[in-house]
């Protein structure tokens, strides 16, 4: 099963995530603007309204009670006028009493109308008319007081002369002032509705004006808030449908349209093909030039992709480094393998990030409608599987899905399964092959190798299961037990009479960084009372390209505890000698690769020669690994080298078999046969 892919995260811009809550901020206070603005024009209208009411009331109210006096002074005055007059007439001095009293009467009434009068507001032209009033009265009163004194003497002619000359005329005048006063507060009443018509103009008018405000400010709020709203719909709808990173359809989308190509294809008798993609060692980009950089290469290959599909065809990010392409209206698959292998060469051609010059492949599986499924989902597993299978064969391919590889990859899922259990199981062991010294014709040391004794395969090589020992983490574990059993072992063969046996254990990358290493080999040896000088460590040429401080320091760390360093594959990996030179460094292997070809290819021959030359200097043992023919080791031993490891002396062998290895004298058993080698 293809292992979880590692999603480089896009980090959200920070506009998009800034901007939604600036609009909720704007629009909150468009609203409250708007609110306010309508409470605003309510309350002025209402207050506006009150007032105008709460004049016209008091005007009216005032203009009322001025009339009432005015009207009562009028009264009373004319009344008074009257009185005098009967007065005069009257014989019958009671009855001329009684005038009398009501006479005074009425003055009391005019006084007490006039004060009231007094009491109001007046305006100038009411002051002044009750001022001229005064006055008038002023002039009267003598005249009217002279006349009732004179009536009640008794002399009647000149009285009414009097009352008919100056008394009435006198009263007249006031009288007018009087009707004047009535005119001027009628005048007060007509003023007071007018400035409260106006008041409400005014109401009126603001209202409009804010009213007006407010429907402007709603408006466009509310044609933000619909604009918003929109813009949102659209972007959450482009989330969810695509990719951030590379801006390319992601899974649903693509879903979606490989369904719409199956039935469209299924209509007019056509193949659909799915391509899956995946980026070989990205994370290795990731982690040596960091995430920023893996997410350029992503959205690069991304480009690629784009170009070199059809417009019809959807390219869509899976995630991770994952790429599918769907091929709809295929003709055959032909056309499928034919865009499948562009996007493979375009993404082969050299990438510029970050200021280096990248290479890049991918393995690509294919699936094909309708011969490897009928559904989507099913498509996307097969052409997935098929790229696992490109992955598993090395890289930079095309697999063609294959009915076949369901079988495989079930297969490996139920290894997953078993390895779980192997090691409570013990079913992990060491298998151990002897390294020949040609000159003593002594076995000097065995590697161990390990195996898994399965339930029900068989003894299983590290090629089966290796990795998924590795993927699961659970290598450390297994790693710890059997470098014990190992030392245990060796220990055995010491005391049988093999003192100086080294035992060579295998040291995965993962074990060499992990903290726990050292311990583990410090108890280890403590445990079985191994001397350390017996234990062998084998490190691939990759540990000591990856991180070169950190590795030199490790080394140094592990042979403080009196262990050997052995540089494993030796010439397969990329390690230049300047490199190893900086090591403390016991042995180094040359990889069966050089030795398989070494009879055949003199190239192999002059390069082995400059690796035991290497050795010589740096003062390294040499020791040549998959040694299978005489020849070849007659090879090797004429090219100088010592040490021998490979089928042809032993293949390796259960712990219980070492002991006959041992003990048998092998100086004669590689005579050289015939001098191939000139
Ligand atoms: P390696 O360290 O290069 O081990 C040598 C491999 O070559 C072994 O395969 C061995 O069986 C095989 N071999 C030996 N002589 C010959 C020969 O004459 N011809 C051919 N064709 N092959 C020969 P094996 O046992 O399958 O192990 C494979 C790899 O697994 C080892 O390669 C080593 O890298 C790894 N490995 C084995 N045991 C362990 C272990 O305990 N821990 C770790 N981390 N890795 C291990
Ligand atoms: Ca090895
Ligand atoms: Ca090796």
């Amino acid at each position: 099963m293809p292992a979880p892919h590692e999603t480089p995260s896009a980090p959200p811009s920070a506009t998009q995530s800034r901007q939604p809550a600036a609009w909720r901020y704007a629009l909150l206070a468009g609203f409250v603007i708007q609110l306010l603005l309508v409470l605003f024009v309510t309350l002025i209208g209402l207050r506006q309204l009150d007032l105008a009411t709460r004049n016209l009331e008091t005007m009216a109210d005032v203009q009322m009670r001025k009339q009432t006096y005015a009207k009562a002074m009028a009264l009373t005055a004319r009344q008074r006028t009257i009185l005098i007059f009967m007065m005069s007439k009257t014989d019958d001095p009671f009855e001329r009493d009684a005038q009398l009293m009501q006479f005074r009467q009425m003055g009391s009434e005019f006084v007490a109308a006039r004060q009231g009068m007094l009491s109001m507001p007046l305006n100038p032209r009411e002051s002044e008319l009750i001022e001229r009033q005064r006055q008038l009265i002023a002039e009267a009163q003598p005249i009217q007081e002279h006349i009732v004194d004179l009536i009640m003497e008794g002399s009647d002619r000149d009285v009414i002369d009097l009352v008919l000359k100056e008394a009435i005329p006198a009263q007249n005048a006031v009288q007018a002032i009087v009707t004047q006063l009535d005119a001027a507060t009628q005048l007060g009443v007509i003023e007071a509705s007018r400035q409260a018509r106006a008041a409400q103009d005014l109401a009126r008018r603001w209202m409009l004006w804010l009213s007006a405000l407010a429907l402007l400010i709603g408006g466009i709020v509310a044609v933000r808030v619909l604009r918003y709203t929109t813009r949102i719909g659209h972007e959450r709808e482009r989330l969810a449908t695509h990719d951030t990173l590379t801006g390319l359809p992601n899974r649903m989308l693509f879903m979606d349209r490989l369904e719409q190509a199956l039935a469209r294809a299924a209509r007019r008798n056509l193949m659909v093909g799915v391509i899956f993609i995946d980026l070989d060692r990205f994370k290795r980009v990731n982690d040596t030039l960091g995430h920023a950089s893996g997410d350029q290469l992503i959205r690069e290959v991304a480009q690629r992709l784009r170009e070199a599909s059809r417009a019809e065809d959807t390219v869509a990010r899976l995630g991770g480094d994952e790429f599918v392409v769907v091929i709809g209206d295929a003709a055959g698959v032909n056309d499928i393998l034919q865009v499948a292998e562009k996007m493979l060469a375009a993404i082969g051609q050299p990438y510029h990030i970050a200021g280096h010059e990248l290479f890049s492949s991918c393995s690509i599986g294919i699936s094909v409608f309708p011969n490897d499924g009928a559904d989507s989902s099913m498509l996307l597993k097969h052409a997935d599987t098929a790229m696992y299978h490109a992955k598993q064969h090395g890289r930079d391919r095309i697999h063609l899905y294959d009915p076949a590889m369901n079988a495989m990859a079930e297969e490996r899922l139920q290894l997953e399964t078993d390895l779980h259990y192997a090691l409570a199981r013990n079913e992990f062991q060491f298998h151990y092959q002897p390294q020949l010294d040609l000159e003593s014709g002594r076995i000097v040391a065995v590697e161990a190798l390990m195996r898994w004794n399965h339930p029900t395969r068989g003894l299983l090589a590290p090629g089966e299961f290796l990795d998924l020992l590795e993927a699961g983490g659970d290598i450390l574990k297994v790693g710890r037990a059997l470098l014990q059993e190992a030392c245990r072992e060796a220990v055995g063969w010491h005391a049988a009479g093999h003192a100086g046996l080294v035992v060579a254990i295998n040291v995965s990358g993962k074990e060499f960084w992990h903290e726990a290493l050292l311990a583990n080999v410090q108890e280890a040896l403590a445990e079985s009372r191994l001397p350390a000088s017996a234990l062998q460590l084998e490190l691939t040429e990759g540990i000591f390209m990856e991180d070169m401080h950190s590795a030199i320091e490790r080394v140094r760390q592990l042979k403080a505890l009196g262990v050997t360093i052995a540089v494993d594959d030796f010439g397969t990996g990329y390690s230049s000698l300047a490199h190893l030179k900086r090591f403390p460094l016991d042995a180094l292997k040359i990889d069966r690769l050089f030795v398989r070809d070494l009879v055949n290819a003199p190239v192999n021959r002059a390069l082995i020669a400059s690796i035991l030359a290497l050795c010589e200097g740096l003062q390294l043992a040499p020791i040549a690994e998959g040694v299978e023919e005489p020849a070849q080791l007659d090879a090797l031993r004429a090219l100088g080298c010592r040490l021998v490891q490979g089928y042809l002396v032993s293949r390796p062998v259960p712990a219980a078999d070492v002991q006959a290895l041992l003990q048998r004298d092998w100086t004669d058993a590689f005579r050289r046969v015939a001098p191939t080698i000139g």
